[in-house]
């Protein structure tokens, strides 16, 4: 089988890595293109612990990889200003505390919440201790179950890692071709594309074609005309601005993520800078005023002009319509609060090769691919969005239009079974494990009025006491901890 990938951003370069590496009798048979005198978005910095699984499975060396991309450690999310002005909690990558009796620690920790001062929720999960200190270390070197409870991603230049993967491509085989796609050649009775035609003259041919091509969707919307549904009225923050800054200070192992009038702003720290962007909803903030906003909240002097972004929130119809499968932006975009769209493009990647065609009949491979991409956009939107609505702002006509929404029954559902009894429903497909909920709507101030009922069948005393040596565990084991960029230094992993 043939197969042309078009575009050579993040989305393009980790399909080759993954296809060239994985799918047998396809060294040799992939070519690339792409185009530089268009280029790439450039931004993407922020990553979820998944990613680490990606490059294991390519057999990349975690300090190669990372001297590379200018990389650091990312233990999670502290979010600013989000359930109301002064407020701070951080998202991790893990669980709070270990389960006792069976059930979720958090259960036991709402009773023992309403009995008193029994710490912040915080001070039972190590990566926000450890993030809170600016220390880090692989949970593989923790000495007991609850230093071992939480994931890790990176913070990355995505056009470093972009290149990196190149190498790795064509070393596997991958052909790289420069040019610009300008024709897109169909069949008159299927409708499946046949060939390009790029502005050389050069004819590609393939059988299947992966469109990378980002916004632009060139083959999945110009010519296959997918279609795509507007999420705008969830996630209505349609423009961004971006800068690097010069670091200064200690370069923390977490994103911040911190709210604003008409949007938030993003502030990533990477081994030789740090990424700096304010997404924005335009009907509420002019890009002067925000291009202001970014740039008197930097840490450090700017390295470069600021770069504008445009963007309409949502998903194509058809991930994959006849021969063609968008990965990437050409897919569909929800704004990058969660760093979710690297995620998303190692989703469909996933999916890609569990589904990969083995006949020329793909009505199956279709239809479950779709199906299972929806979901996984859905539900990130749904706690994309839960940001937004479990809030007590009201301070701006943004605030106030996410406190009138009326919500997607999906996330309404979620948080009524959450304020009810604590419960957090569980998807088979779904970037968010119920953790990461619990985080967000306790951290965003949303409660429950009850906790399970089998919570009142363990010994409280005993509950009591070892959730106190739970909080030990983690203050004694963070205080031994090196700081982060010690730890980078340490295991080679310094650009
Ligand atoms: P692009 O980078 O746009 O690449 C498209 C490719 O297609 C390019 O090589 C281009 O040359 C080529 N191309 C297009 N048309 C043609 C043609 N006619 N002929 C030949 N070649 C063509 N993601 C995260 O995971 N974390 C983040 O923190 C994050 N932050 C973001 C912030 C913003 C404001 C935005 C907009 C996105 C962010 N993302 C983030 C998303 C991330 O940047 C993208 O998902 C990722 O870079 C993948 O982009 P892509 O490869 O799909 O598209």
């Amino acid at each position: 089988m043939r197969v042309c990938i078009l575009g050579g951003g993040t989305a393009g370069w980790m399909t080759a890595s993954a296809l060239s590496k994985k799918v047998k009798n396809l060294t040799n048979s992939i070519t690339l293109v792409e185009s530089e005198a268009i280029g790439t978005v450039g931004v993407g910095e922020a990553t979820l612990p998944h990613i680490r699984f990606f490059n294991q499975g390519l057999g990349i060396e975690e300090s190669a990889f990372m001297r590379a991309t200018e990389a650091t450690f990312k233990l999670g999310i502290e979010f600013c200003d989000w359930g109301r002005i002064g407020q701070r909690y951080i998202h991790p990558f893990g669980d709070f505390g270990t389960s006792i009796n069976e059930l979720d620690f958090y259960q036991h920790w709402i009773k023992l919440n309403q009995h008193g001062d029994f710490g912040s929720l915080d001070e039972y999960a190590y990566g926000i201790m450890a993030a809170k200190q600016g220390k880090f270390q692989l949970p593989e070197s923790g000495k007991t179950e609850l230093q071992r409870a939480f994931g890790y991603a990176y913070q990355f230049d995505s056009s470093l890692y972009a290149k990196f993967l190149r190498q790795f491509s064509e070393n596997n085989g991958v052909v790289r071709i420069e040019g610009k796609v300008i024709n897109v050649m169909q069949d008159q009775q299927s409708g499946n594309v046949t060939n390009v035609t790029l502005d050389s003259g050069q004819i590609i041919e393939a059988d299947l074609f992966i469109d990378c091509s980002g916004f632009r969707g060139v083959l999945i919307e110009q010519s296959l005309k997918s279609g795509y549904q507007d999420w705008s009225q969830w996630l209505p923050c349609n423009r961004a601005v971006a800068v690097p800054c010069e670091s200064t200070g200690a370069i923390n192992p977490y994103t911040r993520a911190t709210a604003r009038k008409a949007g938030w702003q993003w502030r990533i720290p990477l081994q030789h800078r740090t990424g700096n962007g304010h997404v924005y909803w335009n009907e509420f903030i002019s890009d002067d005023e925000a291009t202001n906003v970014l740039m008197s909240n930097l840490d450090g002097k700017a390295l470069a002009e600021p770069k504008q972004l445009f963007f309409k929130t949502g998903r194509r119809n058809h991930f994959w319509k006849n021969n063609v499968v968008a990965i990437g932006l050409s897919g569909g975009f929800l704004e990058p609060l969660e760093s979710t769209s690297i995620h998303l493009i190692q989703e469909g990647i996933t999916a890609l090769l569990e589904l990969f065609p083995v006949t020329q009949d793909n009505k199956y491979e279709v239809q479950e691919y779709n199906n299972r991409m929806g979901l996984q956009y859905e539900r990130v939107r749904d706690f994309l969005l839960l940001h937004y609505v479990a809030n007590e702002r009201t301070d701006s006509e943004m605030w106030r239009y996410f406190s009138n929404m009326t919500l997607p029954d999906s996330l309404q559902e979620k948080i009524d079974a959450w304020l009810h009894r604590g419960y957090v429903q569980r998807y088979e497909f779904g970037t968010f494990l119920p953790p990461s909920w619990v985080a967000v709507m306790m951290g965003q101030n949303l409660i429950p009025q009850a906790y399970d009922p089998r919570v009142d069948k363990s010994d409280f005393q005993q509950i009591k006491n070892m959730s106190q040596s739970m909080r030990k565990d983690i203050a004694q084991s963070v205080a031994t901890c090196q700081s982060h960029m010690d730890y980078i230094k340490t295991i080679g992993a310094a650009s």
